[in-house]
């Protein structure tokens, strides 16, 4: 299956095996919303539908294109993987009200 990294966004594809099990039932019987109906007079399954329902919960949804990815810079966009760049690692945004505080109770210290 084609899906992206989730730290550089390159593509990937993901080799997926899976086991699938579904129920087809005529209307009828179909009160379980896990059960496929089979439309009436139908000559043919359709698993088309089935099968991408399954498929899509097996999906990995964290694929990396490898264990150590680096991902992209959250700045300037450069693949991290293929250079480096010269952005500041970003610092979390909660801790920016503490770093405050701390630097104006070290002023007043110096005072
Ligand atoms: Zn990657
Ligand atoms: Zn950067």
């Amino acid at each position: 299956m084609k899906t992206a990294c989730r730290r550089c966004l390159a593509d990937l594809e993901v080799e997926i095996e899976q086991l699938i099990q579904a129920l087809f039932a005529e209307e009828e019987n179909a009160d379980d919303p896990a059960v496929y109906v089979i439309p009436p007079r139908a000559t043919q399954l359709d698993l088309s539908e089935a099968v991408r329902e399954e498929l899509i919960l097996a999906v990995p949804d964290y694929s990396l294109c490898r264990e150590d990815c680096r991902g992209i810079c959250p700045r300037c966009g450069t693949d991290l993987n293929t250079g480096t760049c010269g952005c500041q690692p970003e610092s979390d945004p909660r801790w920016t009200q503490l770093e405050r505080l701390k630097a104006a109770s070290t002023d007043q210290e110096v005072d």
